[in-house]
């Protein structure tokens, strides 16, 4: 089990450098992002197959510290009504799991359509909806498709070159960097309610 959030940062207090240099990758990727975006004219205004409603897992340290920085900077009561949310998410998908059940839950942090810590969002809520290719460590280039509301909005465009692969080396490098520096070495996967959950423990 990982550490606490404040446990987390007593161990290791300089983690900040390391978030400073993590928002300059996203802003790397938002930039690229945009330029695809804009080539297609696709702009995500909701719809009824929400990718807030995807259980999305989580790789690295950098996004837990940085989502609990972004939970941190909201009023008191809102952070409670986040907790608890949180709480039902992953009490659902548990009873869901013991069941063999799929289910698709509202992650806890959307409130009326939108993201509360938008800044703060981990990598596959900023790169997820538009058509890419992935390289993983020498192995063949993987092209995967927009979502379903970009599929109905953009028939007609050819493909605009959107390379995951330099943005998730990058991530590798500073999650590895970060790790090695704060003496941690355990494996992350987690979603944001179980982020929220895990990293608020006393
Ligand atoms: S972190 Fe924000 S963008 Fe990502 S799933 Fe949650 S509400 Fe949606």
């Amino acid at each position: 089990m990982l550490l606490p959030f404040k446990k987390l940062k007593d161990k290791y207090n300089k983690y900040s450098l390391f978030l400073d240099r993590l928002k300059v990758i996203y802003e790397a990727m938002d930039q690229k992002y945009k330029e695809a975006a804009d080539y297609y004219g696709f702009h995500c205004q909701g719809c009824h197959d929400n990718c807030c409603l995807t259980r999305f897992y989580h790789y690295t340290l950098l996004e837990y510290f940085y989502i609990l920085e972004g939970y941190g900077t909201l009023e008191y009561d809102r952070r409670v009504e986040i907790k608890n949310r949180a709480l039902e998410v992953c009490r659902k998908t548990d009873e869901a799991d013991k069941k063999g059940m799929a289910v698709r839950l509202m992650c806890p942090l959307n409130f009326n359509g939108l993201c509360i810590l938008y800044d703060y969002r981990p990598m596959i809520c900023r790169l997820h909806g538009i058509p890419h290719e992935l390289q993983r460590g020498g192995q063949n280039i993987i092209h995967s498709p927009g979502c379903d509301a970009f599929a109905e909005q953009n028939r007609e465009k050819s493909y605009f070159k959107f390379n995951r692969t330099p943005f998730y080396i990058k991530m590798a490098e500073l999650e590895n960097e970060l790790k090695r520096a704060a003496g941690i070495n355990q494996k992350i996967k987690m979603t944001v309610a179980q982020m929220l959950i895990e990293g608020l423990r006393d």
